[in-house]
């Protein structure tokens, strides 16, 4: 039974938290933090709509105390599709990522037509990730950063910095954290051009006012 788990930050990708929590437990092995999550061995982290939140929160409901839809809302990259399709639709894909998984909504949104040009690798602002580190003692993976389209940091107005951190690693069940990064993050980056600043500022506005 999980009794820990990590205090989720405002725009923090699930798979951030999950990271944070696999790391401060010490468990090495993927299918068996999978297990401790998610009551099952085979679910498969998924950065952009982690699945199954209704298996998640029967294992941490107790401590983490949302509703299953607030979960999506704030914790994937579900609202972003919200002015875009009808309610009925929406309804579906939120149902879809609450009981099942990713690959559904990826489908179903139309996210695997190859239309947009979703991230690979996680991407991070420097003064952002230093900031967390400071202040925290560890960095998150900040949802608005990942989205498709978004090079620079909403807050700080810089170009965003690649992680190389793979979002479709090898090892298709550990949960990657910026724990896992390899390289070093400088402490600054340029100012980024307005019209990619202006971008970021939308998505961030546009996921993390929907409800
Ligand atoms: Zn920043």
């Amino acid at each position: 039974m999980v009794t820990h788990f990590p205090i989720a930050h405002e725009d923090e990708l699930l798979g951030s938290i999950l990271a944070r929590f696999v790391e401060r437990q010490g468990i090495h092995e993927d299918r068996i933090a999978c297990h401790l999550l998610f009551g099952s061995r085979n679910i498969a982290p998924a950065v952009f709509f982690q699945g199954h939140i209704a298996a998640l929160m029967q294992q941490v409901g107790h401590i983490w105390k949302h509703s299953l839809e607030d979960i999506a809302y704030r914790h994937t990259l579900l609202p972003i599709f919200k002015p875009f399709v009808t309610e009925a639709s929406f309804n579906s894909l939120l149902n879809e990522i609450i009981y099942k998984d990713k690959s559904h909504v990826m489908l179903k949104s139309g996210c695997s037509a190859g239309i947009v040009a979703w991230p690979v690798t996680y991407k991070v602002c420097p003064i952002c990730y230093h900031d967390q580190i400071t202040t925290y003692g560890y960095a998150i993976w900040q949802r608005t950063l990942q989205c498709p389209g978004v090079e620079a940091c909403p807050e700080h107005e810089c170009w965003l910095i690649n992680s190389e951190v793979d979002i479709y690693p090898e090892r298709k069940h550990k949960f990657y954290g910026p724990s896992d990064i390899k390289i070093n993050i400088p402490t600054l980056s340029l100012i980024a051009d307005k019209k990619s600043v202006l971008l970021s500022k939308m998505v961030y506005q546009l996921i993390n006012t929907a409800s």
